[in-house]
């Protein structure tokens, strides 16, 4: 169906600083974008899903109290939208495994926080569905960075703007 991925990724961000607010956390969700309509064809549900266990992740995996930064780019065949944390980051070597089935940096510490190691195997999935790619950018004790691209095309309208 044709959603405002901007108004989509509010609705999310709005829903997680109620979350945050509730359990006394302290995480800082910026939102980096502009508020103009970006119209794409997607799977409403999945997305949401997707965009779910980033920020959880992205939460999960840095201290309490740090910053979330979510953008939203446009490039001429594509929109890109990426989430950006401050916490533990994700060693080089595994960078491309994330995405992998059960796949876990640190077993120990991953089993403490729950979870099953199968939310961005998921995520990839949902997105290679929609003609999308993910991937990650990170360097560790810094934070890392989560990307989302997705085909699009500005509709005639907002041409004419
Ligand atoms: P689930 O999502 O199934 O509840 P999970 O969060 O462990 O469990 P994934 O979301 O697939 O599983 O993430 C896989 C692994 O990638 C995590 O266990 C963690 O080691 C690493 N990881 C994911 N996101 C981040 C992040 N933002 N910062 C640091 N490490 C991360
Ligand atoms: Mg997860």
């Amino acid at each position: 169906e044709l959603v405002n991925l901007n108004e989509m990724f509010n609705y999310v961000l709005d829903r997680f600083d109620m979350v945050i607010k509730d359990s006394e956390k302290n995480y800082v969700i910026k939102r980096e974008f502009t508020q103009r309509a970006i119209w794409v064809d997607i799977d409403t549900d999945r997305m949401i899903q997707v965009l779910d266990n980033i920020l959880n992740n992205a939460m999960k995996y840095s201290p309490d109290g740090g910053t979330i930064t979510c953008r939203l780019l446009e490039t001429h065949k594509n929109v890109v939208l990426s989430i950006s944390d401050e916490g533990l980051g994700i060693p080089k070597q595994n960078l491309g495994r994330v995405f992998d089935r059960f796949f876990r940096v640190d077993k120990a510490r991953s089993r403490a926080m729950g979870g099953s190691g199968l939310g961005l195997a998921i995520s990839k999935e949902s997105i290679l569905a929609h003609g999308g790619n993910i991937w990650a950018e990170s360097e560790e004790n810094k934070g890392s960075t989560f990307f989302i691209s997705l085909p699009y095309e500005p509709y005639e309208e907002d041409l004419w703007e």
